[in-house]
């Protein structure tokens, strides 16, 4: 049998990195874009010697042009952090806006599935609580989380006219709050924050009280509920995330107890906008994927300071060399 072949957007960032390895463990060959403006090549080191994977650096906002057949498009290119998305707020409203129109394009031309990551952020400052995928969501389109937000948004409903105008089977994934190896030590995100900050016992950077809340998924989570999505015949939109959920405080505390820290705990001003609750319903994926996410944050936790270490020892290693 021929091989399923994918193309995957955003392939050498955190968690298309995780997803080519899947997939490409499950049979598939992968073809990977990535312009590498916050993803890393050596994410996906491991994967280039693999005859079923094929690296091409590419901005997706540019129109996509790729022979022969396949079968799934998945777009998971964008800056995800608000570190990155606010220092590239333009290329991230192009490539929720353009890079979607141009992967649709590329579904429609192969008819080939879709599948979008997009994200919790469509829900902006929830007022309620926790987030079912009825709910429509609370954002300020002018604000500076906005660039992401609304990219995310439109990037949704062109995948949703994508599907009533041209019958492209596409597929939408809400992705809440996901950590674990291969997120970049420095992409400001709260969890690689405060794991690096643990390890060199520097303060941990509390924003606000500490009493905002999110709902940590380990990767080997998400990765399953995606590939159980591409898999599915579903078309409406589905959360994927961890519903248990902490206040930033408790999560500060917990990860200093984890490393051994000697980090004392700093407050700082809470970013405009920021989210103050954050929780799944995930009682669609339970019920369409059967899936729900198996691993607690403590042992999550312990998984990611550990890849940190190396990550940090190699790092000082490459340096001195
Ligand atoms: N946060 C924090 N200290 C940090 C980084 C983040 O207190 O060093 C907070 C941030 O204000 C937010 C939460 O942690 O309330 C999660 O932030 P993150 O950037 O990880 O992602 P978000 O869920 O906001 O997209």
């Amino acid at each position: 049998m021929a091989k399923r072949v994918a193309v995957i957007t955003g392939g050498a960032g955190f968690i298309g990195s995780h997803l080519c390895e899947r997939l490409v463990m499950e049979g598939f060959k992968i073809i990977c874009l990535d312009n590498l403006s916050t993803g890393k090549i050596e994410n996906i080191q491991s994967l280039l010697k693999n005859r079923g994977f094929q690296f091409i650096k590419y901005d997706v906002t540019k129109s996509i042009k790729i022979k022969g057949k396949i079968d799934y498009v998945l777009h998971f290119a964008s800056p995800a952090s608000p570190k990155d998305y606010l220092r590239l707020p333009i290329q991230t409203l192009k490539v929720g806006s353009l890079g979607t129109y141009n992967t649709l394009g590329l579904a429609k031309e192969k008819r080939a599935k879709f599948l979008l990551a997009s994200t919790s952020e469509v829900y902006g400052d929830p007022l309620v609580h926790p987030q079912s995928e009825e709910y429509w969501g609370n954002v300020n389109p002018i604000g500076l989380r906005g660039v992401y937000d609304e990219a995310k948004r439109f990037s949704e409903a062109m995948t949703m006219a994508y599907h009533r105008v041209h019958k492209i089977d596409t597929k939408i994934a809400r992705i809440f709050n996901t950590y674990g190896e291969k997120m970049r030590l420095d992409d400001g995100r709260v969890i690689p924050n405060f794991i690096s900050q643990a390890l060199s016992h520097r303060p941990l950077t509390v924003y606000g009280k500490g009493n905002q809340t999110r709902s940590f998924c380990y990767i080997s989570d998400l990765i399953e509920g995606i590939f159980r999505l591409i898999l599915s015949n579903i078309n409406e939109p589905i959360n994927l995330g961890n519903p248990v959920e902490y206040k930033i405080l408790e999560l500060a505390e917990l990860i200093i107890k984890l490393t051994q820290s000697k980090s004392r705990i700093i407050f700082k001003e809470l970013p405009v906008d920021d989210p103050s609750r954050r929780k799944p319903d995930i009682k669609t994926a339970k019920r369409l994927l059967k899936w729900q996410p198996k691993i607690m944050l403590q042992e999550g936790l312990i998984k990611t300071i550990n890849w940190f270490k190396k990550e940090i020892k190699n790092d000082r290693r490459s340096k001195i060399c």
